[in-house]
């Protein structure tokens, strides 16, 4: 008797950050070099309105470099935040890859698992947040981040801004390609939305 109660997993739109969320696909360490992709904010909002989480998952090897420590990473994602947050808008959580074989800092030089293409945050995000991944949209400009989607079994699209896949690192066939981030959510959105 009663209703089986189902833990149903949701489906998510993870971003890549640099040359997706924001403009600059280059190394990034600075507040000045923030700049919000254009026009970004009211797609994301799209997303929070239908509760489907907005997930960042990117790479910061400027870390492992000595640049800017975690802290200052997490503070640059505190601004993003802000920027979004007065558009009405928000990433449910950034996650970062500090890591890096080739690290100055003795602290940070490891195979990690959680560098893309690796999906060791796919997975903590999928877990903190409930998320069906097979369900999911990936967004990213280079290689990286399409071979980290299909491995995650998300869907994936490649973006023809940033790094545009020019990358070179890895063979990669993404379900999409499109001209900028909001033709990207745009699509991301009609994947996503029919299934509540
Ligand atoms: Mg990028
Ligand atoms: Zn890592």
């Amino acid at each position: 008797m009663g209703q089986r109660k189902i833990n149903k997993a949701k489906p998510a739109v993870i971003l890549d950050r640099d040359g997706v969320l924001t403009q600059r696909h280059l190394l990034t360490w600075q507040k000045k070099q923030l700049k919000l992709s254009p026009k970004i904010a009211p797609l994301i909002r799209k997303f929070n309105n239908k509760n489907i989480p907005v997930i960042v998952i990117t790479n910061q090897p400027v870390v492992a470099r000595g640049w800017i420590s975690e802290k200052g990473v997490e503070r640059l994602h505190q601004i993003l935040q802000k920027r979004l947050n007065k558009n009405g808008a928000f990433i449910d959580k950034f996650y970062f890859c500090p890591h890096h074989s080739k690290a100055t800092l003795k602290k940070y030089k490891k195979e990690c698992g959680c560098r893309k293409p690796k999906i060791g945050l796919f997975k903590k995000a999928a877990k903190e947040f409930n998320i069906n991944l097979s369900h999911s949209v990936t967004v990213g400009d280079m290689t990286q981040d399409i071979l980290a989607g299909k491995r995650a079994r998300t869907k994936t699209i490649l973006v023809k801004t940033g790094h545009a896949g020019k990358d070179n690192k890895y063979k990669v066939f993404p379900n999409f390609i499109v001209k900028d981030p909001t033709n990207a959510l745009k699509l991301a959105y009609k994947l996503l939305s029919p299934l509540k």
